[in-house]
């Protein structure tokens, strides 16, 4: 672990007058996205660490259910309602963003490392001044200083690297989607509602939202499955690499790849999973042929079951995984496809037995 410090920026500046933690909430169609309550959980330990209030940024128009901002954990909420808000563009973002924090000089503004955080949350750190750390995977207190410290890998992910921002405020950083779990619902917990409106001239922007398009070359979202099935460059080749979307056929799975799979071009971009593709974390992950570098680990760690096939007994996804199986891709993953398939056709003669 190496400690760095954000010394981007050394400005004279009263750092007492800083105080509370934001997180930047996101909303979609007027409903709040997953992401809100997983970067709420994350406030509230560092909220509670310094022993202040844990505030939401929301911006948008109509949001349904605002409340549930509160049963997961935070003290206020930050609205800023305007119609032009309520689709991402970055300068309106930008503008309404920095102008909340001018006026609310929050100590930690935290934000996702989405599309939409990836893009505002630096414009904003340029506009304030401020440092920003990306795609953090671990934010602490320091009880000492009570400085934030931001850990994130580092050096083409070899090292792990826990940055600091003792100069200037806020401390901000993005953390990866998925990669904290939102507190239980407590339906009793209750907080203030700040809802705040800003000048048309905030609003401003030479872009325009034309319409949404889902990306729709994925059956099953990697993001949204329950189980993924991996593969890596153990898979040898692109006739290789089918047996893990057979897998994942089976299984009702999304198919993930590592960057060298999807470099190789037995997969595209969108099932990269890792330090530069997505972080998910299913309730299976199932990787095979791939090797557990820390670039990819960053990406599916926390994924409730590991099970991994690979023919190094050494491989570092054994470090990780909950089941290993020391072996050849090729032996073992027909193995599980015909074990599989017995499965379903037993379940299914057993169904249409009962149902005669
Ligand atoms: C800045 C940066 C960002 C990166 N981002 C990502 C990222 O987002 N995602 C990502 O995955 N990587 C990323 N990488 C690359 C990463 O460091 C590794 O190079 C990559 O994950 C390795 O892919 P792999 O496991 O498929 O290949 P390898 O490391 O080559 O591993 C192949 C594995 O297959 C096993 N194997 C071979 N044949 C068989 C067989 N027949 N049966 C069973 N096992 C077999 C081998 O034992 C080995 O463990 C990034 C790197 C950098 C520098």
């Amino acid at each position: 672990m190496s400690t760095y410090v954000n010394a981007s920026v050394k400005k004279e500046h009263d750092l007492s007058q800083y105080k509370g933690v934001c997180v930047l909430g996101e909303q979609k169609d007027g409903q709040l996205l997953p992401v809100t309550f997983e970067l709420i959980a994350r406030g509230r330990t560092l909220a509670d660490d310094l022993g202040c209030k844990l505030s939401c940024i929301l911006l948008g128009d109509e949001i349904q259910e605002i409340e549930q901002v509160f049963h997961r954990g935070a003290d206020r909420i930050l609205f800023v309602k305007a119609p032009e808000l309520q689709n991402f563009l970055p300068r309106p973002y930008q503008n309404a963003i920095v102008k909340l924090i001018q006026e609310e000089k929050p100590e930690i503004v935290i934000a996702a490392a989405t599309t939409t955080g990836r893009t505002v949350m630096p414009l904003v750190a340029a506009k304030l001044n401020a440092g920003l750390t990306a795609d953090c995977t671990s934010l602490t207190i320091d009880p000492d200083t009570k400085l934030l410290l931001q850990t994130r890998p580092a050096i083409g992910g070899n090292i792990m690297a826990t940055i600091k921002t003792p100069q200037h405020r806020p401390q901000m950083a993005t953390v990866r989607p998925r990669s904290s779990k939102p507190l239980p619902l407590d339906c009793n917990r209750t907080g203030e509602l700040i809802i705040k409106e800003y000048e048309n001239a905030t609003f401003l922007t030479p872009e325009k939202f034309l319409e949404f398009i889902k990306d729709t070359t994925q059956t099953v979202s990697i993001e949204d499955a329950e189980i993924i099935v991996s593969g890596g460059k153990g898979m040898k080749n692109a006739e290789g690499f089918k047996m893990v979307e057979q897998l994942a056929d089976l299984l009702g799975a999304g198919v993930g790849a590592t960057r060298d799979a999807v470099e190789l071009g037995w997969t595209t971009y969108p099932h990269q999973i890792g330090l530069s593709g997505k972080t998910v974390a299913p309730k299976l992950y199932i990787a095979l042929g791939l090797s557990g570098k820390i670039a990819h680990l960053a990406g599916m760690q926390t994924s409730e079951v590991i099970i991994a096939v690979n023919k190094d007994p050494d491989a570092q996804i054994f470090k990780v995984a909950d089941f290993a199986i020391v072996g050849d891709v090729f032996e073992v993953v027909p193995m599980m496809i015909q074990a599989i398939k017995q499965h379903k056709e037993k379940a299914k003669a057993e169904t249409c037995a009962l149902s005669s």
